[in-house]
């Protein structure tokens, strides 16, 4: 069986063709620049890229391309599309309304629609996708994988904000978490490893990369995480600014006489590692930067490192232990240095990592030293493979 996730920005569209028998990846690619200008296609198979470059006036123009470049007589992977039997979509935010996925159809579009106000930037963009999918491909089954969905499990004590509750019944604001999709693949694989069931264990996840995300799994199920109403929320990331106190919010406007979109931007696009460094929003230059005395890069690593490593205290009680600690995404994966800062000084939770073990990147690698009590490994995220997963089991 082949399945064909796809995941849709507002200019953009990634693909990757599964075949779920063997979980290879036969193709992958990018639709790049969309409704802009200088749109490309890059297409891989076995490493192997092909870039077209072909204006693509909208999404459903970069459908049609993809589903040319699947079955392109010399880099192609399939005769035709009949070879697909189901389409997994990534949908950013199904709000209250999807706690997992679902088989698409007007019902489901009408509610995702409803779903917009919460995610302005990325649901639209998803949306479009899908319609264009579903015009070009009208007898496939089409699946719905939202990152929010895993966290619907939440208790309402982890997921309310102490705000006047009549903007939970007005907006629906409260905590919907994220990566849902990378933490439940993490989670379920990490338990496939050690060969235990996911019910037994007590998880804590650090999916670390441009976006970074903390999730206590508590038997299976999401109980916490540290993005909040948006992605916004939680760790310092990239260019994000993750919590602060929500008075610089307003401090700030008022300073800096900032509009809304303003504030936005400077919280989502200004702040994080690029802001703190001054440096980069990718950690591996701010690493560079500080090694070469950089001081705010120094200090822009040491305040993730201290958050991640409060999160997993702060979770390990909130669970009442932890099993299973496990780093994924791209700093998760690659960053050995990181991994061995945030676990120092977890020793007394039963948490320490042998340093030639977690002498790794990017493997499944259990790096826990002799005698710790919790097991702490490397599970590398696969989001793709976890959207065509749940798009097999639904249908
Ligand atoms: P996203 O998928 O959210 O865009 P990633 O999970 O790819 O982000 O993570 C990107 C971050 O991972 C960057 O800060 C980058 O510096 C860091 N990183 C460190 N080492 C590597 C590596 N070998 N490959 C990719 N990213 C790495």
């Amino acid at each position: 069986m082949k399945v064909l996730v796809i995941n849709c920005g507002s200019s953009s569209l990634k693909y990757q063709l599964i075949d779920m028998d063997t979980n290879n990846v036969m193709a992958k690619g990018l639709c790049d620049r969309i409704a802009i200008n200088d749109s490309e296609l890059t297409h891989t198979v076995n490493g192997v890229k092909t870039v077209i470059k072909k204006d693509m006036p909208d999404h459903a123009a970069a459908v049609e391309m993809v589903i040319a470049a699947l079955t392109d007589s010399e880099h192609g992977v399939i005769k035709d599309m009949s070879e697909v039997s189901a389409v997994g979509h990534r949908l950013v935010h199904g709000g209250e309304k999807f706690a997992g996925s679902v088989l698409i159809n007007d019902e489901v579009m009408a509610t995702i629609e409803e779903c917009v106000p919460l995610a302005p930037l990325h649901n639209p963009a998803n949306i479009i996708g899908i319609d264009a999918c579903r015009k070009a491909m009208p007898n496939v089954p089409m699946v719905a994988v939202f990152d929010t969905a895993f966290h619907q499990t939440m208790p309402a004590d982890s997921y309310m904000y102490a705000i006047p509750y009549e903007y939970y019944e007005k907006f629906k604001i409260r905590r919907y978490g994220f990566h849902g999709t990378s933490h439940k693949y993490v989670a379920q694989r990490a338990a496939e490893i050690l060969g235990k069931k996911l019910e037994d264990l007590k998880i804590v996840n650090c999916h670390l990369g441009s976006g970074s995300s903390i999730c206590a799994i508590d038997c299976g199920k999401s109980v916490d995480t540290t993005m909040g109403f948006t992605p916004l929320a939680g760790l310092e990331m990239g260019t994000r600014c993750g919590d602060i106190d929500p008075a610089i919010v307003t401090f700030l406007m008022d300073n800096e006489k900032l509009s809304t979109k303003e504030i936005d931007s400077i919280l989502n696009k200004k702040a994080g590692f690029l802001g703190l460094s001054g440096v980069s929003n990718d950690c591996r230059d701010v690493e560079a930067a500080a090694k070469d005395g950089n001081e705010r890069a120094d200090i822009a690593l040491k305040v993730f490192i201290k958050q991640v490593k409060k999160y997993i205290g702060a979770y390990a009680a909130e669970m009442g232990g932890i099993d299973v600690l496990t780093f994924t995404a791209g700093i998760g994966e690659n960053t050995i240095w990181m991994r061995e800062a945030i676990c120092e000084g977890l020793e007394y939770m039963g948490i320490k990592v042998d340093a030639e073990k977690n002498n790794c990147r990017g493997k499944e690698v259990d790096i826990s030293a002799d005698g710790a009590t919790v097991t702490t490994m490397v599970v590398p995220t696969n989001e793709e493979l976890m959207i065509a997963i749940e798009t097999v089991e639904l249908l």
